[in-house]
């Protein structure tokens, strides 16, 4: 760690802990004297409920529950809350909002089936990996009705619709881990507003009919998952002005294409394949040289062809009819299947080498044929176009041989290229499907299920093995990440944008509350991720410019582009360098995250291979010329040509991340974060570091911090003066707002912790509990 490092930064839960050790150290001999709970961290790091017996400044005397009496620095001890707010539905109602008492909070609610829980405005989905009987049409119409109000993801949508109704535009975010149940949740959001808004347009049922077709192409097992979603997307659900559905539009980001050719052991590829091999009739398995899934080496690299409980064949029928709900016809429904026929074929596609410096030609055999028929193509051309790259001499064009790594890259390449246009023509099939009309009325509600934030240890060897999403072309190099590469820096920038979004909402949602009361909000402190948005986005020295700079100089190595981020961006404060070696640490907004540099700079390169795209669109089959005339359309016009073709994978990323983050600007964002409570998929289990870890990834703590700078309190003054205006040695006036300044000025509140708006008092954490005590006692 550089010396400008040093110190620069406390580690973030350091500083909510602080934050809390703050607010009631000056109440430790309250809690002496109360005999009131405490938690307290003992030798195995676990947090315990107790009481403090005495204390001596530095360390206290305190009797656990099970009577063990323990001496603990004053440091491992935080207030714990009062019985009374034990499984508080939102977070905030707690009197102490430190760690221990969040986890608390949460595995009370859990362990009674109560997985929603609200932390200010973002609810807090807690994965129960069962059944629970809090869905369906009763308890639905329950919501529609107000009749129910506590935490569901059901009471998000219907104050969406509510919203929306009044004109508003919404987004729902859903964030968390891998199988915290992002997806699932969604699936709720939308069964919801697909009753509400159900009607005369038949789209309704369409939009979650879709998403069997989504997660047959998109959805993966991976270790963390059985049916993990390897994409990003954003479904937008419009309405008319009676509140019926009347079109959708889905758009989805960054499939991850590496999984196509390249799996870790246990995870399999994307589900469709096992389906197609599984499923396909007798007639099309014949028509497609179809074998079984075990045959193919993109299937069968990771030991792994079945899941548990599913039957692939079921599901493939399942799709079918789902491929007919969305009218893609039969004739293209073959010709999609016969490209991932094509796909597994090419993995199936070998090499021979050819002399010592490793060059090879392709050898033809019945993999090589099979994928020439499936793509409809000439079989030589095709092996030229895997065995060899043209290079330009001056005005001439001479074909040169590659090395056998070279060429099974072109032949991974290729099979991700027809994967991945396949699966956007999908989409745009969806869409087709969809849109009914020209409705528009501009009454929206967006669902965006995304990938959250990633820090991998590399201790951890669950975690080491996934590799969550990969862009355009990226190479994989290695199955096993020991480190936060390249992958986790694009997802951790990206909901570092999407946090930004949220700071600065809940900050509009404050700021206009105190104004509308008349209160100045410019003492309200809020932090923003800004600083850390400048290190990586700024111009023309943040990382993703310098990562770009590098990338473009041919000499340049990990190391030296380790030392290019130290030298320029050690001044910021979210940075820090290592003094030797390939990593750097950024601070982000849920805590340090070390990368290391290692591959950052092939990655980032994102080779556009000419000779596939001009193979693809030599092909008879319509599915790939229309596959690459929309390559050509994008990044082939010669103007654009080489603008395009320097495009690097973060810039990209980057222009992705700002089109989506233009979406959400000027909508209202609902946040469900999604938490997963233990690694292995178990009901019933809540692993407290597990949960801890998430909580801090995406944010809930901060949201929390971000409630407890302002005035968290707020009491109308007709409550304040009721509760409270008795304890005036003055007579008590009419005017509530008169007996709040009173009250006030009596107990000597500093005039930085409190403020009188017109209609409401607005207090600090903390002091409504200094005016309970002085009431308790006259009591
Ligand atoms: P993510 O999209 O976050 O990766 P999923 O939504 O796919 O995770 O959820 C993973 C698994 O967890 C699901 O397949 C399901 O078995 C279970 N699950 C998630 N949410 C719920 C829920 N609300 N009720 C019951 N099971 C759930
Ligand atoms: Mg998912």
């Amino acid at each position: 760690i550089s010396p400008e490092g040093e110190g620069k930064e406390k580690d973030w839960n350091e500083r909510t802990e602080q934050i809390a050790e703050l607010e009631w150290v000056n109440n430790v001999e309250y809690f002496i004297t109360k005999k009131l709970c405490v938690w307290c961290r003992v030798g195995n790091g676990q947090w315990h409920l107790g009481k403090i017996q005495s204390s001596t400044g530095e360390a206290a005397c305190v009797a656990l529950s099970n009577t063990e009496v323990v001496e603990v620095s004053m440091k491992e001890i935080l207030p714990a809350n009062p019985e009374i707010l034990e499984g508080v539905d939102d977070l905030i109602q707690l009197s102490y909002l430190n760690e221990p008492s969040v986890l608390y909070n949460l595995r009370i609610r859990y362990s009674q089936d109560l997985i929603y829980s609200k932390a200010g405005p973002v609810l807090i989905a807690v994965n129960p990996f069962k059944k629970v009987q809090i869905y369906g049409n009763e308890i639905r119409s329950a919501y529609q009705k107000k009749a129910l109000v506590a935490p569901h993801v059901y009471a998000v949508a219907d104050a969406a619709f509510d919203k929306m109704m009044r004109g508003e535009s919404i987004n729902h975010l859903h964030d968390g881990e891998s199988g915290a149940g992002k997806t699932e949740t969604a699936k709720y959001a939308m069964q919801y507003l697909e009753a509400l808004g159900g009607g005369n347009f038949g789209v309704d049922n369409e939009i979650l009919k879709t998403n069997c077709i989504l997660e047959a192409f998109g959805n993966a097992k991976t270790s963390r998952n059985d049916n993990s979603s390897r994409f990003g997307k954003l479904m937008e659900i419009h309405f008319n002005a009676k509140g019926k559905i009347c079109g959708a539009k889905l758009e989805t980001f960054s499939l991850e294409q590496s999984r196509v050719v390249q799996l870790s052991n246990g995870e399999r590829s994307y589900h469709i394949f096992y389906e197609l091999c599984a499923g396909a009739s007798p007639i099309l398995k014949e028509r497609l040289n179809l074998k079984e899934a075990s045959e193919y080496n993109y299937l069968n690299q990771s030991n792994c062809l079945t899941i548990d409980r599913i039957d692939d064949a079921q599901k493939f029928h399942k799709l079918m009819e789902a491929f007919n709900i969305v009218q893609i016809p039969e004739e293209y429904q073959e010709r999609a299947f016969a490209l991932l026929a094509a796909v597994l074929w090419l993995g199936n596609v070998s090499f021979e080498v050819i002399d010592n410096e490793n060059h090879v030609d392709v050898v033809a055999d019945e993999a090589v044929t099979n994928v020439a028929m499936l793509m409809g193509c000439n079989p030589e051309e095709l092996m030229v176009v895997l065995s060899t790259c043209k290079l330009q001499a001056g005005k001439d064009c001479i074909a040169k041989k590659l090395t056998l790594r070279q060429a099974t890259d072109m032949r991974d390449s290729l099979a991700k290229i027809i994967y991945a246009s396949l699966f956007n023509w999908l989409i745009e099939q969806i869409n087709t499907s969809l849109e009914v009309g020209k409705l528009r009325t501009g009454r929206s509600i967006s669902i965006l299920d995304i990938y959250g934030f990633e820090s991998f240890k590399v201790c951890n060897l669950a975690l080491v093995l996934l590799v969550f999403i990969s862009f355009d072309c990226v190479m994989i190099q290695s199955p096993l990440f020991q480190n936060n590469s390249f992958e986790q820096f694009c997802i951790n920038y990206a909901n570092e944008r999407l946090q930004q979004h949220f700071n600065r909402h809940l900050f509009k949602l404050e700021q206009e509350e105190y104004e509308g009361d008349g209160i100045d909000w410019t003492k309200v402190e809020f932090k923003d991720n800004q600083e850390c948005l400048d290190l990586i986005e700024k111009k023309p020295i943040g990382l993703v410019s310098l990562l770009d700079e590098e990338s473009n100089f041919p000499k340049a190595t990990d190391t030296t582009f380790a030392n290019k981020l130290q030298h320029h961006l050690k001044s910021n404060s979210c940075f820090r360098g290592e003094k030797r070696g390939r990593g750097f640490r950024i601070n982000h907004y849920a805590g340090e995250v070390l990368y290391d540099t290692n591959g950052f700079l092939e990655k980032n390169r994102d080779p556009l291979h000419v000779d596939l795209i001009q193979l693809l669109s030599s092909c008879k089959c319509q599915l790939l010329n229309l596959f690459s005339s929309n390559m050509h359309d994008k990044s082939l016009k010669p103007a654009n040509l080489s603008e395009s073709m320097n495009q690097s994978v973060i810039t990209k990323f980057k222009s992705q991340l700002f089109k989506l983050m233009n979406k959400l600007e000027d909508t209202t964002p609902h946040f469900i974060r999604c938490i997963k409570p233990n690694s292995n998929q178990l009901p019933g289990v809540y692993e407290e570091n597990h949960v801890l870890q998430q909580l801090r990834c995406c944010g809930v703590l901060e949201i929390v911090r971000i409630s407890r700078s302002g005035y968290h309190t707020r009491m109308t003054h007709q409550d304040l003066a009721t509760r409270y205006g008795f304890l005036l040695d003055t007579k008590l006036s009419q005017d509530p707002l008169s007996t709040s300044d009173s009250i006030m000025k009596q107990f000597n509140l500093p005039p930085e912790m409190y403020q009188v708006g017109y209609r409401k008092i607005y207090l600090r954490t903390g002091q409504i509990g200094l005016l309970e005590e002085r009431r308790e006692y006259v009591l």
